[in-house]
């Protein structure tokens, strides 16, 4: 059966891959070199510098490619690097609009890198659409999202946005870290980019760093391949392999990340000592409807305030966590708890942060695959 036609659970198995050609390993090697022999000059057998192409590379951007229902993929050292590379394709004097709770590193990337190349970006409350439309003008080139929205679980809808860039010939790029492509495939609503912090839920082992980008269009390939290649921040073979093997998995550990998440929702957002609860899951949720539309199911990333709580308390509470580990980062099997205010946002000032809700006690927790009692008991006992 071609891969293209399976369905996404067989996908993330068999999606872009083929027994290997030397020895038909089932597994993808992992080709540890960076230059591959020529029999003239020129003439190789598909590879010839490993910046360039390596084979194990190859075999997770098919993968990516398949799941994502998109047409191409390209692995980057990390995340950042593989929202570097869409920047670069723009020019001084071009405008982006972004969301206003944008994962820190990426406005650090916009503001603090690419704005001192001439590139001017707006940040909007991208969950409302018109926010968007209002900004933009003949110089906006591309709009960069991110949904669910990092900490406070906003959610942008997708197919909207999609129909302003149509009328303006721009490019929209989404930032697919949270959501995976098993809960929302942007390419499908419309969008001509997909990145990827595969350092998260992809590779989901909390054991490397890697991001990729995933595309429909071949000319639009073509220009971010020129950049992988130029600029050269390319994904090595064995964090590839990493990945690779984190994604035959994906399906079953965010089946588990979405019933944990969601039992763990409803245990806070019914405890007395719980004043707010952030998780598109809920009916309340302001935009639940698009979560409905646009996600399969609503993950396992949740944000929560203790009732009248300050800076310190939620950090005592962070602290007296046991099983879930005070840590940055996301997506792995492990439960991970962080304070916001202290650490992923604490470069953010304070009066900026509250205008978009990360108050000082607000605790964001990414929820993993453990039994869910151990975590609801953890939880239990660190707000006592
Ligand atoms: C972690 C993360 C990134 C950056 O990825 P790295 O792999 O750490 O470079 C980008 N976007 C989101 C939403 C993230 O969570």
């Amino acid at each position: 059966m071609a891969a293209n036609k399976l369905r996404f659970n067989s996908k993330v198995i068999h999606g872009g891959q083929e027994p290997d050609k030397a020895y038909g390993a089932v597994m993808p090697p992992i080709y540890q070199t960076t230059t591959f022999a020529q029999s003239s000059p020129g003439k190789n057998k598909g590879y010839e510098y490993s910046r360039s192409a390596n084979p194990t590379r190859t075999a997770l951007e098919n993968a990516l490619a398949s799941i994502e229902n998109g047409n191409f993929g390209l692995t980057f050292a990390s995340g950042l690097a593989a929202i570097d590379a869409v920047l670069k394709l723009l020019n001084p004097g071009d405008e982006v609009i972004s969301t206003s709770d944008l994962y820190g590193g990426s406005y650090r990337l916009f503001k603090k890198v690419f704005e001192n190349y001439g590139i001017v970006f707006h940040f909007v409350g991208t969950e409302h659409v018109s926010n968007i439309k209002d900004r933009i003008n003949e110089k906006t080139k591309l709009i960069w999202l991110e949904t669910p929205t990092n900490p406070m679980m906003n959610i942008v809808d997708i197919e909207a946005v999609s129909q302003l860039v149509e009328r303006n010939e721009l490019l929209l790029a989404v930032d697919n870290t949270f959501a995976t492509p098993y809960l929302q495939k942007p390419l499908d609503l419309g969008a001509h980019i997909v990145m990827h912090s595969a350092t998260k839920y992809l590779g989901g082992h909390s054991d490397v760093i890697l991001g990729a980008l995933v595309v429909k269009d071949e000319s639009l390939a073509k220009r971010l391949y020129f950049i992988q290649n130029a600029s050269g921040a390319v994904s090595g073979p064995m964090d590839s392999f990493l990945v690779l093997r984190g994604i035959k998995t994906l399906h079953v550990r965010m089946q588990r990340h979405c019933e944990n998440g969601k039992a763990i929702a409803n245990f806070l957002r019914k405890h007395p000592k719980v004043e707010k609860v952030y998780w598109p899951g809920f009916e309340d949720h302001p935009n639940h409807k698009i979560a409905r539309k646009q996600m399969t199911q609503f993950g396992g990333m949740i944000s929560f305030v203790p009732k009248g709580s300050n800076y310190n308390d939620a950090i005592k509470i962070v602290e007296r966590l046991k099983l879930f580990t005070l840590a940055e980062s996301l997506g792995g099997v492990e439960s991970l708890a962080g304070h916001p205010a202290s650490m992923t946002h604490a470069s953010i000032p304070k009066e900026e942060r509250e205008k978009i809700g990360i108050v000082d006690a607000l605790i964001r927790l990414s929820v993993g695959i453990e039994d869910v009692e151990d975590l609801i008991e953890d939880l239990s006992q660190a707000m006592e």
